[in-house]
């Protein structure tokens, strides 16, 4: 990979730390009215600071639901702590890809432990009634924006639906553990 300049600012997020359901950097907001339960998420990957600008920017706006449940919330904060603009990849993940957990055994077994998992497991009861998930990242190289929609028809569906960025990207599962996209109902066709 060659290397990339940071002309951007990342933004403090420490405002956002006090979670709604008392966890740290993840909010959930309910209309009050029944609807789908729909989650923004950034840092997943802690170097990716397009999705802190877009959501620290949602919590400014004061951004509610109509009907349903938003939830705004902030993954690998550890990681994203550690950034250095010097060696931008290095603060990905503490311990290991936060994007590589998401099985029920994995998240389960309790013989495995690291900084990432326990954030997993942190914000899993709030994933667990998650409807949509919008997981927002950055392109570590030169390129058009796209949605990674995943093999199943309904997220293919869904990013066209939105029709912002253009380009969909129908892609498998990552072969080194399963992403946050494809836990559970995400990664199931019958689910809705
Ligand atoms: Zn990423």
């Amino acid at each position: 990979m060659s290397a990339y300049p940071i002309e951007i600012a990342f933004p403090d997020i420490a405002a956002h730390e006090s979670g709604s359901a008392g966890i740290p950097y993840v909010h959930t907001f309910d209309s009050g009215i029944e609807g789908p339960h729909v989650m923004i998420n950034a840092l997943t990957h802690g170097n990716e600071v397009c999705g802190a600008i877009v959501v620290d920017a949602l919590f400014r706006a004061n951004l509610r639901p109509r009907r349903g449940t938003l939830t705004l919330a902030f993954a690998n904060v550890d990681a994203y702590r550690s950034f250095d603009a010097g060696k931008p990849d290095a603060s990905r993940f503490v311990d290991q890809d936060f994007n590589r957990v998401w099985t029920a055994k994995t998240l389960d077994g309790a013989s495995r432990d690291s900084s990432e998992l326990r954030r997993a497991r942190a914000m899993r009861p709030v994933i667990d009634t998650v409807d949509l998930l919008l997981d927002l990242h950055s392109m570590h190289e030169k390129s058009k924006p796209l949605i990674v929609a995943g093999p199943l028809e309904k997220g293919i569906e869904l990013s066209a639906r939105l029709g912002a960025p253009a380009t969909v990207i129908c892609d498998e599962g990552h072969p080194e553990g399963r992403r946050i996209r494809d836990y559970e109902g995400f990664g199931d066709p019958s689910s809705r």
